[in-house]
């Protein structure tokens, strides 16, 4: 699909509620390697087999590794025209939120300020013993390798949602709540393998919502969608915010 039927470009103009999901996929165009498909695995790992409370239980060294590794590229990459996008769609309107499943700490960086990250964020890490949260950079721990806590000395883990781990109850709440409400859900770079996520797609558009999916390949979602964008969503989102908005140009 290459623009919106007038239709959905009038129920996206007069929606008092607008959720935006995003996946590993937005970032993409920023140089951050996404989980699966090309570029996603790290000497020769999956990231399903680190991304794991056994397999730092196992070997926390290579376990922090991979995160140290990961942060430095998040720490260098840009947003790009997708997060900027949203972080203007918010600023304009305060019925648009933004469900993440990124950790990436990009779509704070473009200027979006209400956002629910599902997964936890790399910039932060939390003690395996007394549970004190720091943000890396504030404690001086950005170094390499093993991280230990100020407190209680005990070893640090990242603070993100491992493969198997549990939602934080609050974030859940609060998006499944948000998801019932939207009458518009985009759905955007995610390959809907994350159970979670998909269920609060599919739990908007059960509800009524409008759902669009911007996504190079086809997903499980798709079917489900109104509409289906199979372009790049640095690309794709500026395009629809042209087509809602023809006399506003993004900042
Ligand atoms: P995924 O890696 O499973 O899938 C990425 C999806 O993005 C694919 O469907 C792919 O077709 C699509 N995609 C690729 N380039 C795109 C583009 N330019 N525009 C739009 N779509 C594009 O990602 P996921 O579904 O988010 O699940 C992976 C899990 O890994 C999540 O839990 C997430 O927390 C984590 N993760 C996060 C980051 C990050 O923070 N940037 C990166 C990798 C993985
Ligand atoms: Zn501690």
């Amino acid at each position: 699909m290459d623009v919106l039927p007038q239709e959905s470009l009038e129920t996206i103009r007069r929606a008092k509620s607008i959720i935006f999901l995003t996946g590993a996929g937005i970032s993409n165009e920023s140089g951050i390697p996404t989980f699966r498909g090309e570029g996603g695995l790290w000497k020769n790992f999956r990231a399903e087999d680190l991304a794991t409370p056994g397999a730092f239980q196992k070997n926390p060294e290579l376990v922090w590794e991979w995160y140290d590794w990961r942060r430095n590229i998040c720490k260098n990459a840009k947003p790009n025209p997708g997060h900027l996008t949203i972080a203007n769609w918010q600023k304009k309107s305060n019925s648009v939120s933004l469900i993440t499943q990124n950790v990436d700490g990009l779509h704070p960086r473009a200027g979006s300020e209400s956002i629910i990250e599902l997964h936890g964020n790399i910039f932060r890490v939390r003690c395996t013993n007394c549970s004190a949260k720091f943000h890396l950079e504030q404690v001086g721990l950005d170094h390499p390798g093993l991280k230990f806590c100020k407190h209680c000395e005990s070893l640090l883990r990242p603070d993100i949602v491992w493969f198997g781990e549990e939602y934080d109850q609050t974030l859940l709440t609060k998006s499944w709540e948000l998801c019932k409400q939207s009458q518009i859900v985009f759905v955007i770079g995610t390959s809907a393998n994350v159970s979670v996520p998909a269920q609060l797609a599919l739990t908007a558009i059960r509800n009524g919502a409008l759902g669009i999916e911007i996504n190079p390949a086809e997903t499980n979602l798709t079917t489900s969608m109104k509409h289906h964008f199979g372009g790049k969503s640095g690309e794709v989102l500026p395009k629809i915010w042209n087509e809602v908005f023809p006399n506003e140009p993004l900042d």
